[in-house]
């Protein structure tokens, strides 16, 4: 298998061999408590003494005190605590104090969740206000200038974890001197350290949260840097460990750690400068601009970080980005790995004024100050590798040429009925948020759309087929009922009744009240056994013109699922298999169909080979084709293995097999990501 290329730096980094050598180290030999005063305990003291002289050299910290902490979420909690408590006694005390809480709008959710959660557990009682950010990322400064007299503290990061923007914190600095004198100022430096100049002392900054795993360090160590004569408030009391700052016995394998990664800063021989990482930039985007025509990055580079590339391709998610860079073995992310799991569009590009596309649509991919030039050369060649995939299945129409391609978005879901040697197709309910992508899609496969149709009367399915037909091209006005031609062709059904309908390919698309079925008619009537698929909107009533086995296709999930047999569901949940089950399970003996269901471009530029199967027991089949091929699945009675990359879209191919009455149909949970790992 090729090695993965990790490109999620900002999430966290791996561990420099030097600090993994110092952690086992200390773990191993110099173990002793450094609170103790035998020998052993000035042993591990000299590590903490050691590495809080390197840090304070590393930050510049002067005589502003340098604590260790779990991490940037603990500095922040107490950069916060400590301006709160303050700003609470000054005001016992008699003393205007303003009554903001000013912080960037791109801020980490740590910084305004803490200080939400602050203000209200002191009753503090004060204003939280976003400070907006420029299209750049970069804070206001006229709103700054604006608000300033009124704020009690003010929190402004150095660099922004999503985008890269580096702030202009010397601007900042100036604003605060003349019109906030006395407002606490905490700047995030989590994505500043080993990437931008410090000397801390030398600014009004008064807290400085660090975290070690944004730079070679393990997790669960980090620094707080607190100015000379700036309040203080602990975070955590106890035994009186940190000079009473930070109680709690320290955590000395990461101290450690942390303090291999600070020599090497200091050192100045290990990590990248800021022009070799600039070079390295420059030729990732050429090849991201190789491979995806139309990319816009979402930051100027003379603004950002030189390690943090943000970005959107036009009529793609970001999530069937994500899925092709992870299939090329490549780890990015859309955004921060803290809002990973949610499917919400970025908040730090939104208030950036992005358009919705840039922000829903955005992938970051960010690398460490140790990246090499191999490791550049083999990340442009996947990048490119990937655009090339994408542009030969984007040319030629995957598997049968005619067949029907299902759009999801987030639960909604439309469908393309294509004959690709007729060069024709027919879109039912278009889901609104893929107008353009749909529209795309269409164009690079040269399908000429012989109608928009829908099945639901409801203003929602008229404004989505609307935004379809602009993006198309087409008239806005739809030429009759549902989007159905007028005048056209007709068939009979089952009931006897006489309805539109269109010819695609050998099939007809028949109208049946607000459903769609399609279907191979014989002499002008389509009988009830040959309707394969029908399309039944939000409700799913197909009345009586379907037989048992005809595949309900749904405009929205129903128990979950986007189509399942008009005979009704299987309840129950489908079988699972633990990663490290599946090849026990291959390999037992049973005829089991590995159903790998990856879009085409994913295999195409997959680095992880399936397990190894006989050619008739493995089918690649992508989840947005699998309504055309589950009649067939589910008369294949041997057990079906469902695959994908993580485990989720297997899951629901898996559950509709199920649903549909398939006896053995199973997912395997963590997917080929997991299955492949040792
Ligand atoms: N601030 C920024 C800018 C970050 O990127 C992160 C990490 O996600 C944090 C704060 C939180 O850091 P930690 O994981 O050390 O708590």
């Amino acid at each position: 298998m090729t090695p993965e290329l990790y490109l999620d730096a900002n999430a966290t980094s791996p561990v420099l061999p030097a600090a993994l050598a110092a952690a086992v180290e200390t773990m191993e030999a110099r173990f002793g408590n450094p609170s103790s005063s035998h020998a052993t305990g000035l042993r591990a003291k000299r590590i903490l003494d050691d590495t809080r002289a390197l840090a304070r050299r590393v930050l510049g910290a002067g005589a502003g005190r340098v604590l260790f902490t779990s991490g940037a979420t603990e500095g922040i909690q107490t950069a916060v605590l400590s301006a709160l408590c303050a700003v609470r006694a000054r005001r016992a005390a008699g003393e205007a104090t303003g009554d903001l809480l000013l912080y960037g709008a791109t801020e980490h959710k740590a910084v305004s969740e803490s200080l939400a959660h602050w203000n209200t557990l002191l009753g503090t009682g004060l204003v939280l206000q976003a400070l907006p950010v420029d299209a750049d990322g970069r804070h206001r400064l006229d709103v700054l200038r604006a608000l300033a007299p009124r704020a009690a503290m003010v929190c402004t990061m150095a660099a922004n974890n999503e985008s890269g923007a580096i702030s202009d914190l010397d601007g900042i600095a100036a604003v605060l001197q003349d019109a906030a004198p006395r407002a606490y100022w905490m700047v995030d430096c989590v994505q500043a350290l080993g990437k931008l100049a410090l000397g801390l002392a030398g600014t009004r900054i008064d807290y400085a949260p660090f975290s070690g795993h944004k730079l070679y360090a393990p997790k669960g160590i980090g620094m707080l840097y607190v100015r000379e004569g700036a309040p203080y408030t602990p975070l955590m009391i106890g035994g009186g460990q940190e000079a009473g700052l930070r109680s709690g016995t320290e955590n000395m394998a990461g101290i450690a750690a942390l303090g291999a990664v600070l020599a090497a800063l200091e050192g100045g021989h290990t990590f990248r400068t800021h022009d070799e990482l600039a070079a390295m930039r420059e030729r990732l985007a050429a090849a991201l601009r190789d491979a995806f025509p139309g990319i816009v990055f979402n930051a100027p580079f003379a603004h950002a970080l030189p390690t943090t590339l943000n970005f959107a391709v036009p009529d793609m998610a970001s999530k069937d980005l994500l899925d092709l860079f992870d299939a090329a073995g490549m780890r990015v992310s859309a955004g921060s790995a803290c809002s990973a799991a949610k499917a919400a569009p970025s908040y730090v590009l939104a208030a950036m004024g992005l358009p919705a596309w840039r922000s829903s649509g955005a992938v970051r991919l960010s690398f460490g100050p140790l990246a090499d030039d191999a490791f550049i050369d083999a990340a442009c060649a996947r990048i490119r590798r990937c655009g090339e995939a994408l542009r030969a299945t984007a040319l030629e129409a995957p598997g049968p040429a005619a067949g029907v391609l299902q759009l999801s978005h987030e639960g909604r879901h439309g469908w393309i009925v294509f004959d690709g040697a007729a060069r024709q197709a027919v879109v039912i309910d278009p889901p609104a948020a893929l107008a353009t992508r749909t529209a795309a899609l269409l164009r690079a496969r040269a399908l000429d759309v012989v109608a928009v149709l829908g099945t639901d009367d409801g203003a929602d399915g008229a404004r989505a087929r609307g935004l379809l037909r602009a993006a198309l091209g087409l008239e806005a006005r739809e030429p009759g009922v549902f989007g159905w031609p007028q005048g056209g062709a007709e068939v009979v059904l089952e009931d006897g009744s006489r309805v539109p309908a269109l010819a695609i390919g050998a099939d007809v698309l028949a109208r049946a009240g607000t459903a769609c079925l399609l279907g191979s008619a014989a002499g002008g009537v389509l009988r009830a056994a040959a309707v394969r698929l029908a399309f039944v909107g939000v409700d799913g009533a197909a009345g009586d013109n379907v037989h048992p086995g005809t595949l309900l296709c749904r405009a929205q999930d129903a128990g979950g699922v986007p189509f399942g047999a008009a005979s009704g569901a299987v309840a129950g949940a489908p079988g699972q298999l633990r990663p490290e089950a599946l090849a026990p399970f291959l390999d037992s003996g049973e005829e089991a169909v590995l159903v790998d269901v990856r879009e085409v471009e994913e295999t195409a530029v997959c680095t992880a080979a399936l397990p190894g199967r006989a050619p008739g027991l493995v089918r690649r089949i992508p989840m947005s084709r699998l309504a055309e091929h589950a009649a067939g699945l589910l008369a294949d009675p041997r057990p079906l293995v469902f695959v994908c990359r993580s485990g989720n879209r297997s899951a629901r191919a898996a559950l509709c097999l199920h649903r549909m009455g398939h006896p053995r149909a199973l997912t395997v949970v963590g997917g080929l990501a997991l299955a492949g790992d040792r």
